[in-house]
């Protein structure tokens, strides 16, 4: 029997049309150029359905909605397909990845999400091997998991960043090894995936409209701006800080600002700006103050996960003592706890 698999078409590259204004997501194209690709009716590859979203969205113009949306749409379809692709544009393909896994609870399905650089329909592109690599591996490679599929790297969702905005490597997982990678074979690490937990029901659970926010520190930043972003209804905070999670410790009204949020409920996790390493905000003075201001350790979280994590605690109702303390475990290998 012929594997199944879901395609949840979202937009993206992947299956845009030139236009005047540049590239634009174009209704039934890719749909009409996969049917014209004989390597997609190969016996080795399974059947598909696609589902097109309307309206088709460059991906810079997704929100939480459409994140729920999509867990929704493969939560319907769970029981039918053997595995599922998510078509995503690369801009907030990461961020996607990193939602994803905390919306559907419970997976035992594979969700590969891809996309491309250059569309499917320009002769040299990247869509050709990532489209029919996704479709295998959602097919016939049991990993329980979201995953991110992109330029011979499977990666764990929740640790994807955009890593070259014109390269067709354009994602990695530098906080954690891939998956899987693809060359001459496809190699999956299979120690690294997680094993399935929980009920064996997909659980995607109703979610409240939380809000919360991303700050990026930079030299000189003003305690009223940090103010501004942080005043009510704000409910959680990415700040994204300087190397092991440090920031301006010798600004006391930039310290008054955090610890007064801090003290109202608001949730404030220290990420790093760098690509690789963790957060450690006992190694400097600067880190300590900022613990001391209330303000909690993401670990190695990439700002996308750990902003996709605190939408999905919010979202669920959760007080934020109950956010603080999930923040700190890793729920779905989303950061590592050292020993
Ligand atoms: N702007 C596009 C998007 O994110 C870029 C891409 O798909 O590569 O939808």
């Amino acid at each position: 029997m012929r594997k199944r698999v879901y395609i949840v078409y979202t937009g993206g590259t992947i299956g845009m049309r030139r236009t005047k204004d540049g590239y634009q997501p174009d209704s039934g194209s890719l749909q009409a150029q996969m049917a014209e690709m004989p390597e997609l009716r190969h016996a080795s590859m399974p059947s598909y359905d696609i589902h097109e979203y309307r309206p088709l969205l460059d991906s810079s113009n997704m929100t939480p909605r459409e994140w729920i949306a999509i867990a929704r749409d493969i939560e319907a379809q769970y029981e039918r397909y053997d595995g599922f692709v998510v078509l995503h544009g690369t801009d907030t393909m990461a961020y996607t990845a990193s939602a994803l896994p905390f919306l559907l609870g419970g997976l035992r399905k594979p969700v590969i999400i891809t996309g491309s650089q250059i569309p499917l329909c320009e002769i040299r592109n990247d869509a050709r091997e990532n489209l029919i690599t996704s479709l295998m591996l959602a097919a016939s490679y049991a990993i329980p998991e979201v995953c991110l599929y992109f330029g011979g790297k499977l990666l764990r969702g929740c640790r994807a960043t955009k890593v070259s905005a014109d390269g067709f490597a354009a994602f990695d997982s530098p906080n954690f090894p891939p998956l899987g990678t693809v060359g001459i074979d496809i190699d999956v690490n299979w120690d690294l995936v997680r094993k399935p937990r929980g009920a064996a029901k997909l659980d995607v659970p109703e979610l409240a409209r939380p809000v919360v926010s991303a700050l990026r520190l930079f030299p000189g930043i003003s305690p009223e701006l940090v103010r501004n972003v942080l005043r009510p209804p704000l409910q959680g905070l990415v700040l994204e800080a300087y190397g092991v999670g440090n920031g301006p410790d010798q600004d006391a009204a930039f310290l008054d600002v955090l610890a007064d949020a801090a003290a109202r409920g608001v949730v404030i996790v220290d990420c790093t700006q760098c690509l690789e390493g963790s957060v450690d905000l006992g190694e400097y003075a600067a880190g300590s103050a900022l613990a001391r201001a209330g303000v909690v350790s993401g670990f190695d979280l990439t700002a996308e996960a750990a902003l996709a994590k605190l939408y999905y605690l919010f979202g669920r109702g959760y007080k934020p003592e109950r956010v603080k303390k999930e923040m700190q475990k890793d729920l779905r290998g989303e950061l590592t706890l050292r020993a």
